[in-house]
């Protein structure tokens, strides 16, 4: 995938910017610090957000309640949420696609598939214009 300047400068970090094929973690996991359940990096406004630390990798505080990670169908829904207000103008069908897209990256869900992620996936244009707005925000 092509990535904006945008992209770039939010997801780099500061000690390396090797790819992987993460669509929202964008580099190396190994490098960089991201949510294992999101793809969320924990950089700049979210430097600190993260809650809690597992053998797999660390996890953000919106993932977490009660010091317990969030049932896949709530963290899938929280996502529905965030890209239907920031992105998608409250489109649910294309704020579904698009988390299920993110989702089905991430390792962490790769080895715990639920009924959630089955389902349509935005396409690779619809993810990165998704992304481009985010980015501008
Ligand atoms: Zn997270």
């Amino acid at each position: 995938m092509v990535l904006t300047k945008q992209w770039f400068c939010i997801y780099r970090t500061r000690v390396g910017t090797r790819l992987n094929k993460n669509p929202l973690g964008g580099y190396d996991t190994h490098r960089m610090k991201t949510c294992i359940t999101c793809g969320m990096p924990f950089e700049g406004a979210h430097a600190n957000d993260v809650a809690l630390e597992t053998r797999e990798g660390l996890i953000c505080v919106y993932d977490i309640k009660d010091g317990k990670i969030k049932s896949p169908e709530d963290i899938f829904e929280g996502g529905v949420q965030f890209f239907m207000m920031q992105v998608t103008n409250n489109n649910r069908d294309l704020a579904e696609r698009l988390i299920r897209k993110n989702m089905k990256s991430l390792g962490y869900w790769k080895k715990r598939p639920f009924i959630g992620l089955d389902g349509a996936e935005a396409t690779d244009q619809e993810f990165r214009q998704a992304i481009a707005k985010l980015s501008s925000e």
